[in-house]
């Protein structure tokens, strides 16, 4: 009996959350609409909708056209009805994002904030957020959590940040970070929170992997809507894949690993430490810039099809390389193409879609997907 009852209350939560993210998706639906596309009866959809309008996180706007008789009630989500903020660690950088509870990136800002494991740090980060939030208009009773995207190793299970190397800390208690800050947190890795930000608006993506570029290398791989983890938490951290036995030596103390090649500052060295600007010279035919792409390509074709022979499944380029190379993916395509056992002709090597800000926004989407799960 108990059995049947929770059965029951779970199937009602399950309808409950995918009418409410069927709706953040598509914007303006009816209820004819949701019924027919989610398979469940018009009185179950009516019913629910009824009730997230009495939660306040949908309302009424006015009527559909008519195809033919009634017209139905036009419903949309309450997109501020609750926000979450991001927040992305980097060694000199931090990353604030202001999202919506349907993923609108309502405010954005990055400055450059060197990373000291200190109080007095995070404490001037709690008060740049609180400015941040100010600046925003944001009512702090409608802010659900913050998600904060740390470049290294988080384990949900002991709540600690096992290890990073980009920050040079080990063993760093949630609770040591979350104190400085007025909002529930949740901690992510940065390859993960990127990833996640990649997956969250894409339909089609049933899966793939994300490798991110940045001053360090790193990859998450999103599959059905989640990261997959691994036994230790390290799934996907590509940038210490062997690429080149005993080649040069990388950050973690090993040598040839693919950070040491495809490391985003392996290019902007070459242009004052901008890597925009080195895309330019690369745009405008520099020799030196063409010789230093042609070789940083070459590592980085083999981890590219190292990665798809395992997973078979597409390759996003984010981070800050993915972010800036535009048109010259083709040259990668290119090279990946050719190391291709299978002659795989359709080219599964993509340029991300969030081009700023994508692992602070990816962290604040795993709050906004915590609070959806649950309603
Ligand atoms: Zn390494």
């Amino acid at each position: 009996m108990d059995k049947k009852k929770i059965t029951n209350i779970e199937v009602k939560k399950t309808n409950r959350n995918g009418v409410f993210r069927y709706i953040c998706k598509h914007g303006t639906v009816s209820n004819p609409d949701i019924s027919y596309n989610m398979k469940i009866s018009l009185p179950t959809a009516t019913q629910i909708t009824k009730e997230l309008i009495a939660q306040g996180l949908l309302e009424e706007k006015g009527e559909l056209q008519s195809t033919g008789g009634r017209r139905a009630k036009a419903l949309s989500a309450v997109a501020n009805a609750k926000l979450a903020v991001g927040l992305d660690i980097t060694q000199n950088h931090i990353t604030l994002v202001l999202t919506n509870i349907v993923g609108e990136i309502l405010k954005y800002e990055r400055i450059h904030q060197p990373f000291v494991p200190d109080a007095v740090y995070y404490q001037k980060v709690s008060e740049r957020l609180e400015t941040f939030l100010d600046e925003g208009g944001a009512d702090r009773d409608t802010v659900l959590g913050m998600g904060i995207s740390f470049p290294g190793i988080i384990d949900p299970d002991k709540e600690l940040i096992t290890d990073s190397h980009a920050l040079a800390v080990e063993s760093v208690p949630f609770d040591s970070v979350s104190a400085f800050f007025s909002y529930p947190c949740f901690f992510l890795n940065d390859a993960n929170a990127g990833a996640y930000a990649e997956g969250f608006h894409d339909e089609e993506a049933e899966s793939f992997f994300y490798l991110s570029l940045s001053n360090t290398v790193g990859g998450a791989i999103f599959s059905r809507n989640e990261l997959i983890q691994g036994k230790n938490f390290r799934c996907g951290e590509v940038g210490h894949m062997t690429v080149v036995m005993d080649g040069e030596s990388c950050y973690c103390g090993k040598r040839g690993c693919l950070d040491a090649y495809c490391a985003a500052w392996h290019l902007s060295e070459a242009a004052d430490g901008k890597l925009e600007q080195f895309f330019r010279l690369l745009d405008r035919g520099e020799a030196e810039a063409a010789k230093i792409w042609d070789s940083y390509t070459d590592y980085l074709a083999i981890a590219v099809n190292n990665i798809h022979m395992v997973l078979d499944c597409d390759i996003v380029l984010g981070g800050y390389v993915g972010s800036c190379m535009g048109a010259h993916l083709q040259e990668l395509w290119d090279k990946v193409a050719k190391r291709n056992t299978f002659g795989e002709k359709e080219p599964y090597v993509k340029s991300c879609n969030y081009k700023v800000a994508a692992a602070a926004l990816g962290a604040a989407l795993k709050v906004i997907e915590t609070f959806v799960s649950q309603i």
